[in-house]
């Protein structure tokens, strides 16, 4: 006998998770559009969709579905899967490591702090200094590489904004102060501009909710896209990549999150957020308005409440219930 009955994950049960998501959020208030690119404070901030992809390759939606975003700081896992293939997970969790920094994802006391070592990929040092460790002759082949690799992440041809890109890449000076604060510290291993460079480029591509699903969908399967069935990544990296998103994906927030919702995840500052069911499938979430840490309020929402649905957590046990999503929220 089981207390615990696992929700069995037929469509039904799927769809009507993605669209009780959608509804029971849609109205849901707080948070602000990221000012700090200015393309980022122009999106519609009532833009919200969710999506779900299954590791077998379905696709379950609802709301805004198809409108496509900045992809951001989701863009660092994917670059950290190119690096980790090319370098090999030893070499990679030696010179980025896999803690989270306990800090803003731009802080540079937190590399005053490690004595200058990112401690992980998905901040924005440990994402420059992964982007440099990816193997290219020059900048625009590390560049091809990347977007080649989220591409194939997403099983479409996911392109670069030049809107997106030109508004980052003339306000991105924090950045650059770090990449050079890597360089300084013995922790870029290309041309620290260029790092920054093709980092810049990698967050100023466009993804719908249902992209971000399928990403995440094939890290799900083992590293497989469910939808073209092209082998992405190695099975042996993914549970280093999703090691990675349990610890930092969700910035100063990601503890909250585990505590809550249980399963690896990542946002980005475009209003996006991914968490992964290892094995099972992948929820993504879009929707401008971030709280203080930076990530979406509805798309948090939306993410946690179809995981605690489908009873997704890595961490419950039979017996347990799921926590109330409300510590999630953060106040200025
Ligand atoms: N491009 C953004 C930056 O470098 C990405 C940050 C994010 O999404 N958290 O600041």
């Amino acid at each position: 006998m089981t207390l615990h009955a696992q929700a069995t994950l037929d469509a039904q049960t799927i769809q009507a998770a993605v669209d009780a998501a959608h509804r029971d959020n849609v109205a849901l208030q707080g948070g602000a559009n990221a000012s700090y690119i200015p393309y980022l404070a122009s999106v519609d901030s009532s833009l919200f969709g969710v999506a779900v992809v299954t590791a077998e390759g379905e696709v379950y939606s609802a709301g805004d579905a198809d409108f496509e975003f900045a992809i951001e700081s989701i863009s660092k896992v994917f670059t950290m899967a190119r690096a980790m293939a090319d370098v090999g997970p030893v070499e990679f969790h030696q010179k980025i490591g896999a803690d989270p920094t306990g800090l803003p994802f731009n802080s540079v006391m937190a590399l005053e702090l490690h004595n200058d070592k990112p401690l992980s990929p998905l901040v924005n040092a440990g994402a420059m200094s992964s982007a440099s460790l990816v193997k290219a002759a020059d900048t625009e082949q590390r560049w091809q590489r990347i977007l080649e690799t989220q591409r194939a992440f997403a099983g479409r041809e996911v392109q670069l904004s030049p809107e997106v890109n030109t508004s980052e890449q003339t306000t991105n000076f924090h950045n650059r102060a770090i990449a050079w604060l890597l360089y300084s510290g013995g922790a870029m291993y290309s041309d620290p501009m260029e790092a920054c460079d093709v980092y810049t480029r990698q967050c100023s591509t466009l993804i719908s909710v249902k992209d971000l699903a399928t990403m995440g969908a094939t890290i799900a399967s083992g590293g497989v896209n469910p939808v073209t069935g092209e082998r992405v990544v190695d099975a042996e990296l993914v549970p280093h990549m999703l090691a990675e998103m349990t610890m930092e994906g969700l910035y100063t927030s990601s503890g909250d999150w585990a505590y809550t919702v249980g399963l690896p995840g990542k946002s980005g500052v475009g209003g996006g957020v991914l968490s992964v069911a290892p094995g099972k499938l992948a929820i993504a979430a879009f929707s401008p308005p971030l709280d203080p840490v930076g990530n979406s309020v509805r798309g948090m929402a939306a993410v946690g409440q179809v995981a605690q649905r489908l009873d997704l957590s890595l961490y419950k046990v039979p017996g347990a219930g799921d926590p109330p999503l409300s510590a999630l929220l953060k106040r200025a």
